[in-house]
């Protein structure tokens, strides 16, 4: 029997089975904050286990963002494995997020031999704070070639150290960041944490313009994670899913989101159980999720914690995804996090909620109330719009990536036009603003300034409907929502770029400002005339229409705004004049690591493509074309068994017609599958990457994929059921 009739024929079976066997586990604990961070090296936890002298230390460093200090670290090392001893850790690790895009991990243990042979379990300082993997097998773009393969991972205290615990036991785990031997970062982390540093420093000396107590400023982010829900069997049974993490082949079932009775639905039993599973995995690692529902299309769902610090939540995040991939596969489901695993219904997003808080307890990007932080909201608004606009085309090279070109400019998610929207009220304040400010500043406009925004905010989300969902980036009250970040992206990448864009821009805002307080002006005066020139210098990258439309499209390129639908061509924008100068004068990336990380994720790219393409073609002759061809010889053999026993031709000519039919999409698909193959050995042949890359997108992906894929659909529909052997689109979606 094949895979897929093993599938279908378990399900029953399964399904009960998860539902029942999870159920007991869930009753365990009513309250979630009785579970809460239990498994995470909290500071209440440290205060438990270090000295006051190691609890003092660690508490600087993470209010510092610095590393340990040294002669502490043995103390600090001690008291963790302590803690972690008492939950039955045996191993530790240092858990870092290469660039492969997803986590790395290699364990050691505790246990160790004395000189002498005696056992002992043992942790010190130096394997808390440092060590040394083996760096060559990690994505490095070139930098192995001119520096040596070895790299280091070392602790970066803001994410406190927790516990994973797997089918197999229990690991400490130490939050790291990845770099090479001669400094330059091999991971997402290490430029994250200097993007919130730069952040940090120019917006606390904006800041100070409008409160002297502000000394620190800290980047938040609450990340909505889209994924699918299905059978394992059912994967096991396509192989595309197994290797690609979506289906290559696939036809529409005849119902999928259209009735829209899926979305905001009551959630299905056995996905259920598995949620409440994954959340309460979460809780335990200090994950404080909030949200749960059902997305749009059939099997997709959605999670969204809190919002947090950054560097945490892009943690949290990354240790999500695992989670729920391990325990889905405890449920016999499989999590799939592809931005688009199925063609013709939605696709995945991870939406990032984006904004900046202040030490003295200031949503920066929450309207004030007073005329003073009015204008301090404005100043970060208009500057968040700015940084928006002036990389744009580095933000869209940060999303990315193979699986998202799927997504973006699908009529599903944002268009790859990078936008802004900001709602009507407050496209009129920049209007007003943008009239009013005239060359000398005077009482009118300060009253500008009176005007009570926050009472705004209301209608600012009633106008939060449809219009607002398709736009990039959307300013949602309080935040900006980055909407076209992929579900599988490492939300690292896009928010270093962000915070980093807004650093410059901020460190030049207060070099303007501080030019015409020089010259003179009040500081109120000042602020409000550089916010004018920016809201001038950026009103093209604001837009409140219907992202999805044609016209946006033909509106967007008048205006001169970048439109960039592939992957390969997106990339250009990580290695301009721009970008290196942004990077370098921030103190983000060097030259080489930038181009480093170009080559990596071009790389990423045709390899994903390349190996699509494989699995296209293998799935092709192995599958699809030998379940067509005993079709085709079954109704052959009809046909000449008709004429045979000498019934008349009229009698069976649907029978030739669909032979005919057959034949046509069989020979198509051959012939297509052949030259694709042609296709790939002559993009192999090129030796510059990036042309590979281009080479991959356009002459392998662009005209070969849907060419192959429009017959194997069509072949699906045509062929005997009991001849598929490829789990169908409604079995893949609505059985569970
Ligand atoms: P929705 O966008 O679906 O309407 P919410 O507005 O409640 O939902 O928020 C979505 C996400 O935005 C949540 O993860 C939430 O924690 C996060 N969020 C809210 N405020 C902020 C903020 N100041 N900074 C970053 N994220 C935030
Ligand atoms: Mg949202």
């Amino acid at each position: 029997m094949s895979l897929r009739f093993q599938a279908l024929r378990g399900l029953t079976e399964t399904s009960t089975e998860a539902v029942n066997g999870s159920s007991h586990q869930l009753n365990g604990s009513a309250k979630i904050t009785g579970i809460f961070a239990e498994n995470v090296f909290t500071l209440s936890k440290a205060r438990q286990f270090l000295s006051d002298e190691a609890y003092k230390s660690l508490n600087n460093s993470i209010k510092a963002g610095q590393k340990i200090d040294r002669s502490m670290a043995n103390q600090i090392a001690h008291g963790i494995r302590a803690w972690s001893e008492t939950k039955g850790v045996t191993h530790y690790t240092h858990w870092f997020q290469p660039l492969t895009g997803t986590t790395a991990e290699k364990h050691d243990s505790f246990f160790t031999l004395k000189t002498d042979g005696t056992p002992i379990e043992q942790f010190e300082g130096d394997a808390l704070i440092q060590q040394e993997p083996d760096a060559s097998s990690f994505p490095n773009g070139g930098l192995r070639a001119t520096f040596e393969a070895r790299g280091y991972t070392a602790w970066d205290p803001s994410s406190p150290a927790f516990i994973l615990e797997t089918g197999f036991g229990k690991t400490l785990c130490i939050p790291t960041i990845f770099v090479s031997y001669t400094g330059e970062s091999l991971d997402y982390k290490a430029p994250l944490l200097k993007a919130i540093e730069a952040l940090n420093s120019s917006a606390v000396d904006v800041c100070n313009y409008f409160d002297r107590n502000v000394t620190k400023v800290t980047a938040t982010l609450g990340w909505e994670q889209e994924y699918f829900v299905i059978d394992e069997a059912m994967f096991n049974a396509r192989p595309d899913l197994v290797m690609c993490g979506r289906t290559v082949y696939g036809h529409n079932s005849a119902k999928n989101q259209q009735l829209e009775d899926h979305y905001f639905g009551s959630i299905p039993e056995r996905v259920y159980a598995f949620m409440r599973d994954f959340e309460k995995e979460a809780y335990v690692l200090g994950i404080p999720l909030r949200t749960r529902h059902n997305e749009v299309a059939p099997g997709q769902f959605e999670c969204a914690p809190i919002f947090e610090e950054l560097n945490l939540a892009v943690d949290h995040n990354t240790l999500l995804m695992d989670v729920m991939d391990r325990v889905a596969k405890r449920h016999k489901l499989r999590v799939l996090l592809h931005e688009k695993p199925f063609a013709g219904i939605n696709g995945s997003g991870k939406h990032n909620n984006w904004s900046m808080a202040t030490d003295t307890g200031v949503n920066l990007l929450s309207p004030g109330k007073t005329p003073k932080t009015n204008l301090m909201f404005l100043t970060f608004f208009v500057n968040t719009i700015k940084a928006f606009h002036d990389y744009a085309d580095i933000l869209r090279a940060s999303i990315a990536s193979a699986s998202n070109d799927f997504r973006l400019g699908a009529n599903e998610a944002p268009p790859a036009i990078m936008s802004v929207f900001i709602g009507q009220y407050l496209t009129k304040v920049l209007n007003d603003i943008k009239q009013r400010v005239g060359d000398k500043f005077d009482e009118q406009d300060e009253s500008m300034l009176k005007m009570d925004i926050h009472r705004s905010i209301p209608e600012l989300l009633m106008d939060n409907t449809d219009r607002n969902r398709t736009s990039p980036f959307a300013f949602t009250g309080n935040k900006f929502e980055f909407r076209a970040v992929g579900s599988t992206a490492n939300c690292a990448n896009p928010m270093t770029v962000l915070n980093t864009a807004m650093a410059a821009t901020l460190k030049q805002f207060k070099s303007d400002v501080d030019k015409l307080i020089q010259k003179g002006d009040k500081k109120e005066i000042a602020i409000m005339h550089v916010i004018k020139e920016y809201i001038i210098a950026s009103e093209n990258v604001l837009f409140e229409g219907n992202g999805y439309s044609e016209e946006w499209a033909n509106e967007a390129e008048q205006r001169g705004l970048p439109n960039v639908k592939t992957t390969p061509l997106a990339l250009d924008a990580m290695v301009t004049e721009k970008a290196f100068k942004l990077f370098i004068d921030n103190g983000i990336y060097s030259h080489s690591e930038l181009e480093a990380r170009h080559e990596i994720e071009l790389e990423k790219y045709l390899k994903k493509v390349q190996i699509e393409g494989r699995m296209m073609a293998e799935l092709a002759t192995s599958h699809i074309l030998p379940a067509a061809i005993r079709y085709q010889n079954l109704l052959i053999n009809n046909i000449k068994g008709l004429k045979e026993i000498g019934l008349e031709d009229a009698n069976y000519t649907s029978q030739k017609e669909l032979l005919q039919i057959l034949s046509r999409h069989i020979n198509e698909m051959s012939t297509s599958v052949t030259a694709m193959i042609e296709a790939r050995k002559k993009a192999n042949a090129l030796e510059n990457t990036r042309e590979k890359a281009i080479a991959y997108g356009e002459e392998v992906k662009e005209k070969f994929f849907d060419k192959i894929r429009y017959h194997a659909d069509k072949l699906e529909l045509l062929v005997d059921d009991k001849e598929w052997y490829l789990p169908k689109y409604r079995e893949l979606l609505f059985m569970r």
